[in-house]
């Protein structure tokens, strides 16, 4: 769908409004109260009520709307520029083509639809032969950390290395359709987790958490992958010194780090550690999806209809 379809479909409240009830009706309401599934739809009052115990469900509770003020063709509108087109917006540009005031919502709204997106990719573990790596992004520090941080040098004291985590599935790419340049080896899914140190333990945590243990990885020498051998199927170790050696076994580690740097780091300064995160899960999305093509748009809509009591207010 182009920039300007969007624009006319949600052109309106009422449109806007509509659209996003019939996929939340074809997502299902869950009663908050009793987990019950089925609802009257109060057409006078814009709400559900569950049928066994009456409790009533606004149309924005339970989604990522919830105790958002800004009317729903904003939501559709954004969701449209951050799925549709293969521009990237900034909040600021986003705010401006809403011909909204105010940043702020603007900007949260941005990071709860990515803490949708985050949620949607957390449902599936990774599996198959998996490239693991990590990677290290530039962040901002906050103020009250520079305030008692006395140690360090005065050029380097609002930023903060933020440390990744980032697991791909790759396979080789059969002779035939090896192309000349490009990495031989394709991408599946990715992840990329943002974790304190890069230390066994976490390291461990968040490969339970995200990776079945069925699953093959390739690493480098680092002591911290020492355990994978017992989490996972098979664990190859790689030593190599070679930069460009290493960059054809782990291509696509390599290629997600640095491509997830250029996009958001080139629209984003100084992005701050604790939300870091919400954009890793932007950009693992999109990447995960990269060929649904105009089909982005209306899975961002189920991701952010489905996600269910949020816990970001
Ligand atoms: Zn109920």
């Amino acid at each position: 769908m182009k920039l300007q379809e969007i624009f006319k479909k949600y052109s309106t409240e009422k449109k806007a409004k509509k659209v996003f009830k019939e996929f939340r009706d074809k997502q299902g309401v869950v009663c908050k109260k009793c987990k019950g599934k089925e609802h009257y739809w109060k057409e006078d009052k814009w709400q559900y009520e569950c049928k066994r115990c009456k409790f009533r469900t606004t149309l924005r509770s339970g989604t990522v709307m919830e105790s958002s003020k800004l009317p729903y063709r904003y939501w559709m509108m954004t969701i449209g520029l951050r799925s549709a087109t293969k521009k990237r917006f900034s909040a600021l540009e986003i705010q401006r083509q809403l011909g909204h005031k105010r940043y702020e919502p603007v900007w949260s709204m941005l990071h709860k639809l990515r803490v949708a997106m985050g949620r949607r990719d957390d449902k599936y573990k990774l599996d198959g032969f998996l490239e693991i790596d990590e990677g290290y992004f530039e962040g901002q520090r906050s103020k009250e950390e520079v305030a008692e941080d006395k140690y360090v040098a005065h050029e380097n004291k609002g930023k903060r290395q933020v440390k990744v985590l980032v697991a791909v599935q790759s396979a080789p790419v059969e002779k035939k359709h090896k192309i000349k340049n490009r990495p031989n080896r394709k991408a599946g899914f990715l992840k990329m987790k943002v974790v304190e140190q890069v230390s066994k333990a976490e390291i461990n945590y968040e490969v339970k958490r995200h990776i079945a243990p069925t699953a093959k990885a390739i690493t480098d020498g680092k002591r911290c992958y020492r355990d994978l051998k017992e989490i996972l199927a098979d664990h190859q170790v790689v030593i190599c010194e070679d930069k460009k050696e290493v960059s054809k076994i782990f291509p696509w580690a390599h290629i997600a780090i640095s491509n997830a740097k250029k996009m958001y780091l080139g629209i984003h300064h100084s992005i701050k550690k604790c939300f870091m995160q919400n954009y890793l899960n932007e950009f693992c999305y999109k990447f995960n999806r990269r060929n649904f093509g105009e089909a982005l748009f209306d899975r961002l809509i189920v991701a952010s209809v489905e996600a269910a009591w949020y816990e970001f207010r």
